[in-house]
């Protein structure tokens, strides 16, 4: 039996990356499956379709006829509603759906009866780590992170020795130590800029340490469930302010990753903070999509403030979407291997924990509790 999987091209504004990357592919058509690709949908991250062709892919033109034949869907980011449409109803979906913002697709998702998997939902397990594509493409932000503060930075960040005299090295602050900013941590590093961590969770302490930065103590810890950080009393938000507000002051860049799921992301930098630091130094904050972790960040925008330079990039995987995509595209392997079954055909009982627990729509139903709540207006 062959699964046949199809990789529409991604439409959403400023989107570079694709689902699957031609070297994944020939695996997957080696193991028996059918894989349809839309034309140039790799074309913007590096991988044109004679490499897909290549790959043993077909290239399909028409994106209408590529869905309505698919037995799988791959995708980066949510199908929009016409896509939806032209999905035949029982049709495996599965991409980052960012659900609790989309929750208009979601709905045609379940009205169409498409089968939705929802790869931000993924259980952060041993066992899913190969899958997990919020991993991959935070390592992505937080290399491209320390890159684009370096950029900003009217400075350098090592410390050289020259004819014309020392330069002394920049320092680096990175506030939130998960997998984007300890990959911001240690890109810094290796530039030679001097680089400081700090997350509430003290098991980051260790890891920030092991990269050669130093880890900032407070005498919290917020570990909450699964490996992610809970939200801060307001007494406990107090006193990290008092030592972040120290911090802040002496950073040439500061990068900001810090995220508690569900919830607005926590502002560690005020305004105040923002006032006490040097003109021509960078704060690049990539919370900015959940809120911003700066209090004077705007989405996508580059602010300015007495000299300091205030940046809330979008979607930074997209800048490296080479890389973004292959990364992405082994996550989705490793996810779809989960689907078939020994004989090749299709699982359609999801007990899988990670099935289970990253399936957001099926049979006209929203399966995912929270999501359907979000829909409900309920608790
Ligand atoms: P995230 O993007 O949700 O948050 C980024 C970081 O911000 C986290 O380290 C969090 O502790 C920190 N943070 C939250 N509030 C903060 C505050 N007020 N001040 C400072 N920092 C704050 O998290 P993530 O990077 O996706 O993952 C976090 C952790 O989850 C990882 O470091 C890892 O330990 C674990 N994880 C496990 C798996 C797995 O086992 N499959 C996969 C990925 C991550």
């Amino acid at each position: 039996m062959t699964i046949s999987i199809a990789v529409p091209k991604e439409v959403a504004p400023g989107e570079r990356r694709v689902a699957l990357v031609p070297e994944v592919i020939q695996k997957l058509v080696k193991a028996g499956h059918a894989v349809r690709v839309e034309a140039s949908a790799g074309a913007l991250a590096g991988y044109p379709d004679e490499g897909y062709a290549t790959a043993g892919a077909t290239i399909v033109p028409d994106r209408s006829s590529l869905l309505r034949d698919a037995q799988v869907v791959v995708r980066v980011g949510p199908p929009t509603i016409e896509e939806i449409a032209a999905t035949a109803p029982g049709t495996i979906v599965v991409a980052l759906m960012n659900a609790s913002r989309n929750l208009d697709r979601i709905a045609r998702l379940r009205d169409q009866k498409l089968t939705s998997f929802a790869l931000e939902l993924l259980p952060r397990i041993t066992r899913a780590q190969s899958m997990d594509v919020l991993s991959s493409q935070a390592t992505v932000a937080g290399y491209r992170a320390a890159l684009i503060g370096a950029d900003h930075l009217p400075k350098f960040l090592p410390m050289l020795t020259t004819a014309a005299g020392t330069i002394r090295p920049s320092r680096v602050l990175v506030l939130g130590a998960g997998v984007a900013g300890l990959t911001a941590i240690s890109t810094a590093h290796r530039l030679g800029a001097i680089v400081e961590g700090y997350d509430v969770r003290r098991a980051a302490g260790e890891q920030v340490r092991s990269l050669g930065a130093k880890f900032l103590e407070l005498a919290i810890n917020a570990e909450g469930s699964g490996g992610y950080a809970r939200e801060l009393t307001a007494e406990e938000k107090q006193k990290e302010q008092e030592m972040l507000a120290g911090a802040i002051a002496e950073a040439d860049v500061v990068i900001t990753t810090a995220n508690v799921p569900g919830r607005r992301a926590p502002l560690l930098v005020r305004k105040e903070m923002v006032d006490r630091m040097r003109p021509g130094t960078v704060i690049v904050d990539l919370a900015a999509e959940s809120g911003g972790n700066c209090e004077l960040t705007k989405p996508d925008q580059v602010v300015e403030v007495h000299g300091v330079t205030i940046l809330g990039p979008l979607n930074l995987p997209s800048q490296l979407a080479f890389h973004a995509s292959l990364m992405f595209s082994k996550n989705l392997q490793a996810f779809l291997q989960l689907l078939v079954k020994p004989d090749g055909t299709l699982v359609t009982e999801f007990s899988d924990e990670i099935l289970a627990a990253s399936l957001l729509t099926k049979d006209g139903t929203v399966v995912h509790r929270p999501t359907a709540d979000l829909m409900t207006g309920g608790k």
